[in-house]
């Protein structure tokens, strides 16, 4: 059985905190054709109620009414798609930076073996081969992107990681990016981990920091397949629980950055002082969000506007900030593999960014957390065409 909350030693009650209503279950463009057969003919729920609660102990959010994981892992299996950066399809700013911070601080002469878990298309991997040959790296991927990666010959496996997958077998290096907050039992995968460690591993960590979503009132990072939301606070936490101890520690800001090694000596280390869960003003930050958008996309008709980028972050901006989309709102993605599919039940179909499409449109609103990237690309369009950004604050912009 899973905990009530994130620790595992101290006895929190975790408090109702948010409900966004229903909530699609699939947070990524599919083909509604095909996937509302698969939903039908496997009785699957295609919506769910968006509930979360909050820890101020563990200074954590966490997902209220799961999906099934067997259900949500057969959807991604069979559906999800992702950039890949090793097919140059996105370039990798998240990436770099945690690859910045990982060759300043982890002593790499120290290091002869790296396993990556959720490592998808091998980028993080073929990186540090590339800057350190000699060192053998390894990974773990459930997704189609670990097709891509055996092409780059780098050896992943193609499966959900645990103590068997990598049997008998030491890291000096043990790296997971975005994927605990994934993980239904943290517990359990934390425990797997240790095992694949030596004594002076290291482990190195990145999730999404909640605190800069609650702070800013932004909303893109929930969804179903997040079920922890965790601060620096949070790490604490998991370290305390799992005896590791914090070795270098990151806010980029949006992303927490962990380097973790086991802990040895119980000697009292001075305490992290980590700030609060910004969650006070967090409801009205939203509404204010929200209002503004409304204010802003008002002027325009939905045949003005167009949205550039159909992901998670697309899905968010139309169920959790209410931007209305009809069979008229243009969706423009860069992804070759999306084109054709749809967001949600809507009959708009995602385009190939195309400028002549853009000769009666007036809006663009950037559904991506790579609104800088985007910007750029719609300025070299050279169209007077008034741009509406998110991430990382919600501003309008005329170009
Ligand atoms: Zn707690």
């Amino acid at each position: 059985m899973a905990n009530k909350c994130l620790s595992a030693s101290s006895n929190c009650k975790p408090k109702d905190f948010i409900d966004f209503g229903l909530f699609p279950v699939a947070n990524f463009p599919t083909d509604q054709k095909i996937f509302n057969k698969y939903i039908k003919k496997n009785n699957f729920i295609k919506k769910k109620r968006l509930k979360l609660k909050i820890c101020s102990k563990c200074k954590y959010l966490k997902l209220e009414n799961k999906v099934n994981s067997r259900i949500l892992d057969n959807i991604y299996e069979k559906f999800y798609k992702y950039p890949s950066a090793m097919l140059s399809q996105i370039v990798p700013t998240r990436d770099d930076l945690f690859l910045e911070k990982l060759f300043k601080n982890v002593n790499f002469r120290r290091v002869k073996s790296v396993l990556e878990i959720g490592c998808y298309d091998g980028y993080i991997l073929h990186k540090i081969k590339q800057k350190f040959p000699k060192i053998i790296v390894s990974g773990c991927e459930p997704s189609q992107g670990a097709n891509i990666a055996k092409k780059f010959n780098l050896n992943v496996k193609k499966k959900f990681f645990n103590d068997k997958t990598f049997k008998n077998q030491k890291f000096d290096l043990v790296i997971l990016r975005h994927t605990l907050e994934h993980i239904q039992n943290i517990k359990k995968i934390l425990t797997d981990i240790k095992k694949s460690m030596n004594e002076n591993s290291y482990f190195a960590v990145e999730v999404p920091n909640v605190n800069f979503y609650l702070q800013k009132g932004l909303l893109e990072v929930f969804s179903f397949q997040h079920i922890h939301y965790f601060s620096s606070k949070s790490f604490d936490v998991i370290s305390k629980d799992h005896n590791f101890s914090i070795f270098k520690n990151f806010e980029t800001p949006e992303n927490l950055i962990f380097f973790l090694k086991k802990k040895h000596d119980y000697k009292k280390k001075k305490s992290s002082n980590f700030v609060k869960l910004y969650s006070n003003k967090f409801l009205s930050k939203i509404k204010e969000n929200t209002l503004k958008i409304k204010k802003y996309i008002s002027k325009y008709n939905s045949d003005e506007i167009v949205l550039w980028g159909a992901g998670g972050f697309a899905i968010a901006a139309i169920c959790l900030y209410k931007i209305p989309i009809t069979p008229k709102t243009l969706i423009f993605d860069k992804d070759q593999s999306k084109h054709g599919l749809t967001l949600l039940d809507t009959r708009s179909k995602i385009m190939k960014i195309d400028n002549k499409l853009l000769k009666n449109r007036k809006l663009i609103i950037i559904t991506s957390y790579y609104s800088s990237q985007i910007l750029k690309e719609i300025k070299k369009i050279h169209k007077r065409i008034d741009v509406m950004q998110i991430f990382p604050k919600i501003k309008l912009i005329k170009i």
